[in-house]
């Protein structure tokens, strides 16, 4: 697998010995070194790949899924849930324009169906439904050697931006599902979306858990932390935004208008500071001048 950061979901190439598999495909302004990381794993010895999958269906996991079908001739194969929205290309159920983000347009050629089996990297593969996050997304489970590749459904220390009660009522409670789904399998290595693959699945999920229960006490709270999340992830892909743009960013950018509508009722320009003031003091993001940065050690 290639660890990779926020702006890329990790890839994961399952070889076999004459076909890879890959499991998403990062974000596009990544595409290139997604190519180069692919071709090398991928050997020398002219092994195809047979297929790319996608966890789900959100820019930092499916961005590249265009350009790897142009080099590669593979079909693209997502989990059925997602198929309709690729379809249409729905910007906003797949937090494209209405977050400000990026991906190539792709078609999908195999749907992917939870409790199904499939042979990837000559393992065997248990498809799981793991809404949440996502209310499409899979997790794959290979039970011989207990790994779970979980895409944003469960990480080290956390999972992926849900959105409140009031924007989708099935999120959180999804999620808590989810969850506890993961809780019932022998699972002995977590392969995450973003992150190191970890063992202690245990903490993880307890961590998991107390986070869940926070958000659905304070559902101003998880409003707060998912614009958080979708700011910086900006910041890393503009890689510098003005301060005086926020105001307007924040009152332009789908997101953020309905969330600033629906929660905080605040003027654009005191949303965007509370949001800058928890990113730095998350030491996440600095002030530079008039320019908001990522922290130096987030640059890659
Ligand atoms: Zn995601």
């Amino acid at each position: 697998m290639f660890v990779r950061d926020w702006l890329s979901g990790n890839n994961i190439v399952l070889k076999s010995r004459d076909a890879c598999v890959v499991v998403d495909s990062g974000y596009g302004k990544h595409v290139p070194l997604t190519l180069a990381l692919i071709a090398s794993r991928m050997g020398l010895d002219g092994r195809t790949l047979a297929k790319l999958v996608n966890t789900h269906c959100h820019s930092d996991h499916m961005g590249g899924n265009a350009a790897i079908r142009r080099a590669y001739g593979c079909p693209i194969a997502v989990p059925e849930g997602e198929v309709p929205l690729i379809a249409s290309w729905d910007e906003r159920a797949l937090l494209l324009g209405y977050a400000d983000q990026r991906a190539e347009l792709f078609s999908v050629d195999e749907i992917l169906r939870a409790n199904t089996t499939e042979i990837w990297g000559d393992l065997e593969w248990r498809l799981l439904a793991a809404p949440g996050h996502d209310m499409a997304a899979l997790v794959f489970f290979n039970e011989e050697h207990g790994i779970l590749i979980t895409g944003d459904a469960l990480w080290e220390n956390g999972y992926g931006i849900v959105m409140p009660p009031e924007i989708d009522p099935r999120a959180l409670p999804a999620t808590q599902a989810t969850l506890e789904m993961i809780g019932k399998l022998d699972v002995r290595c977590v392969i995450p979306g973003h992150g190191e693959p970890f063992a202690d699945v245990e903490a993880a999920l307890d961590r998991a858990f107390r986070r869940t229960k926070a958000f659905a006490a304070e559902p101003l709270r998880m409003a707060r932390h998912a614009l958080r999340v979708l700011l910086m992830f900006t910041l890393l892909d503009r890689e510098q935004m003005a301060l005086a743009s926020l105001p307007e960013y924040i009152s332009r950018v789908g997101v953020y208008a309905d969330f600033n509508a629906l929660f905080f009722r605040l003027p654009p320009a005191s949303l965007a500071e509370q949001l800058v003031v928890d990113l730095e003091r998350a030491g996440v993001v600095r002030r530079d001048g008039g320019v908001l940065t990522p922290a130096s050690n987030l640059v890659h």
